[in-house]
């Protein structure tokens, strides 16, 4: 029986690859760029940190995590995100004594257990940055600079919508909050279900419920940035003024709230304009820290999602034309010719020449049909004859051109230019 792929997952490889390999090498570009360290934490984490981190009562630990005891009775989970592990990691290595500010980067998988809808997969990868150590709106202004540069250097700003908001610090949260119920109160037995269990555990979350009837509702419910304190008010539009100062677009969207409890002030995401999905997002997490153990430390992050980023891409007709075209194919027609050669392809692929030659004992036909497909520049045909004079009949594969070269490495390497 053959076994296949588990639901929500992917081989990646051929066209596609490439096209994953071009948005990874730009994320390094603007990694180096905007002085971000890399930071590569472990898949699986103790449960605790995810349920403690992320929160109890987040669709996110509720539902879609996958969790499982291991042999010394440990409880594991893959991790569902990675803020979590970059903020464990940043106490448990006491990076706050190191350098302050500071900022990270990192790139890798995640896993939650969802629903399979367009663009979202249950094993998927992002690209986050995490910056530590400054409560300024500044911090949260280079997040946003660094997240919308990668999708201009990927030409693909047209297709997504900056969305900001403020849902403000635990102390106007809280008023905000009271107001917010109040107003939905007497309407609570016309909304969802999955409103009616957050009026009492997440009641900001029935903010982007896509329920038309909780919609209707909502969309005059009084707005948190009508209810900020002068701290969170002044954050905010200091915000706003320098993205604007920036010429970065984007819109105030009273309902972005993100999915996850550590959040505070300053949220965004980056919305889909076709398919109304997020491609990422991220926002200021002031307390998670000190929630996790370490001292009072302010940070803000963003994750972007790499599946969706490839999605429209793929989308928009593009294609990573750079090549792994081999440049020099060697056909080699007996055992002789196949054993005195592999030092001189040792060399020539050490000095960064893509060289192949045949491994599977085919005849001459076959090779240079081989040689064909995998679009090879040259090729070197060494026969019996040739070895006793050792030269090699070097074809020029776009020319037809055949001319007879000495064997050694300068003169291979001088030929194939
Ligand atoms: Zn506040
Ligand atoms: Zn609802």
């Amino acid at each position: 029986m053959k076994v296949t792929k588990q639901k929500g997952t992917r081989d990646i490889y051929l066209d596609d690859i490439k096209i994953w390999q071009f948005v990874e090498r730009n994320i390094r570009e603007i990694a180096n760029a905007y002085n971000l360290n890399e930071i590569r934490t472990p898949v699986f984490e103790a449960t605790e940190l995810f349920s403690r981190g992320v929160g109890e009562e987040t669709d996110v630990v509720n539902k879609e995590m996958y969790t499982f005891l291991d042999k010394g009775g440990r409880s594991i989970t893959l991790r569902p995100e990675l803020t979590a592990g970059v903020v464990r990691s940043y106490i448990e290595n006491g990076f706050d004594s190191y350098i302050s500010p500071i900022k990270f980067w990192y790139m890798g998988n995640m896993y939650r257990y969802e629903k399979m809808q367009k663009g979202r997969f249950r094993e998927f990868t992002q690209f986050g940055v995490e910056i530590f150590g400054s409560d300024s709106y500044l911090a949260d202004v280079e997040s946003i600079l660094i997240s919308y540069n990668l999708y201009k250097k990927l030409g693909i700003l047209d297709k997504i919508t900056l969305s900001i908001n403020s849902i403000g610090c635990s102390e106007c949260r809280a008023q905000y909050i009271k107001k917010l119920k109040d107003y939905i109160r007497p309407n609570l037995d016309k909304m969802c279900d999955t409103c009616k269990i957050r009026f009492d555990k997440n009641p900001l979350r029935m903010l982007d419920c896509k329920e038309e009837r909780c919609k209707s509702i909502l969309d005059n419910a009084p707005m948190i940035t009508d209810n900020l304190c002068k701290e969170c008010s002044d954050d905010f539009e200091n915000l706003k003024e320098a993205l604007n100062k920036a010429s970065i677009p984007y819109v105030v969207d009273k309902r972005i709230v993100r999915g996850l409890d550590y959040y505070n002030k300053t949220v965004y995401e980056y919305v889909s304009n076709e398919y109304g999905i997020a491609t990422g997002g991220g926002g200021r997490y002031d307390t998670l820290v000190e929630t996790l153990g370490g001292n009072h430390v302010p940070a803000v992050g963003f994750g972007l999602g790499m599946d969706r980023i490839v999605m429209l891409l793929k989308e928009s007709g593009f294609v990573n034309s750079a090549t792994n075209d081999v440049d020099i194919y060697f056909i080699l027609l007996n055992k002789e010719a196949h054993l005195n050669y592999l030092s001189l392809i040792f060399d020539l692929r050490n000095n960064g020449v893509n060289v192949d030659f045949d491994i599977s004992n085919k005849s001459f036909k076959a090779q240079l049909k081989y040689a064909n497909k995998i679009n090879a520049r040259f090729v070197c045909i060494i026969g019996e004859d040739e070895i006793k004079n050792n030269i090699g009949i070097l074809k020029n594969m776009d020319t037809g051109e055949q001319i007879n070269i000495t064997l050694d490495l300068n003169n291979v390497l001088n030929n194939i230019k």
